[in-house]
């Protein structure tokens, strides 16, 4: 291929924003031509590198600002661990169905079972297939409406957790709110009932979220409309975190 021919497509490959194109042209061409590749193929290859190279960006960037504690991956979770979790539920949710039909997933037991983990990898595989996500804690999210709503920006900061198309709200149950607290909750919740997904962690049966709360008849509405479609995990194991720690467990007895 002349310079003069090389140089015109990475002008023109720069001027349309295919930034990967202008870098490897040449290799690709080079590639083309051992392969004796068909004209259709190229452009095939030369559309599927840009465009293989965006979407990774795009999934970097989109994790990035995701909020997430970390990036762990179902293949990570040790579903010998927690035998009473039926591993198929967990594999059919990761389908992201749940996603496309807006519904929710809760996600109950006590500490260290792997509530958050599940969360983080339906998340993360949300984000891959090109879902917008965003993870938080109740107290977070609690607090930064609080913030929002003292300085006149409530329905924007109720804006911004109504956007994503997967909303995490990890620790539902570790403080309780007030009775103020507790109605934005509401209002976040009844806004994306049939719009969006949710993800809820908790250490807390349904039963105790009154408690919660702070209010029977808020706790009551917002359950109905988080559970009318919700998929249901509890997960009553052993503490992962523990796991090495049979000490802590079994009270010195090695675990058999
Ligand atoms: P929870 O949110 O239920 O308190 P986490 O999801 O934070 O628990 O889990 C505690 C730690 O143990 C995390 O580092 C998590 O990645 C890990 N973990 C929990 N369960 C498993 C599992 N079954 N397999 C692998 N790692 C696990
Ligand atoms: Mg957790």
């Amino acid at each position: 291929m002349s310079s003069l021919t090389t140089d015109r497509i990475r002008d023109h490959a720069t001027r349309l924003g295919l930034t990967h194109l202008t870098e490897v042209v040449t290799q690709l061409v080079d590639r083309a031509e051992q392969a004796q590749m068909g004209y259709l193929d190229f452009v095939d290859l030369l559309l599927e590198e840009e465009l293989g190279l965006r979407e990774g960006r795009r999934f970097r960037n989109a994790l990035k600002l995701s909020g997430l504690p970390h990036h762990k991956t179902l293949d990570e979770f040790d579903f010998a661990f927690q035998p009473d979790l039926d591993a198929r539920k967990v594999r059919d949710l990761a389908t992201l169905e749940f996603v496309r039909a807006k519904s929710n997933v809760a996600l109950l037991g006590p500490p260290g079972v792997g509530k958050t983990m599940i969360a983080v990898a339906l998340a993360v595989a949300a984000c891959q297939a090109g879902f917008s996500i965003y993870f938080t804690t109740l107290d977070d999210l609690v607090r930064k409406l609080r913030t929002a709503e003292a300085t006149g920006r409530f329905n924007r900061q109720l804006a911004a957790f109504l956007r994503p198309a997967v909303l995490v709200v990890d620790e539902v149950g570790y403080l309780p709110l007030d009775r103020a607290e507790a109605n934005m909750v509401f209002q976040l919740v009844s806004r994306r009932y049939e719009r969006g997904s949710m993800i809820i962690t908790s250490n807390k049966s349904f039963a105790e979220w009154g408690g919660v709360l702070g209010d029977d008849v808020l706790a009551t509405a917002i359950l109905d409309r988080l559970l009318h479609h919700c998929d249901v995990l509890s997960i009553n194991g052993p503490s992962y975190r523990l796991k090495d720690r049979f000490d802590l467990v079994t009270g010195g007895e090695p675990m058999p």
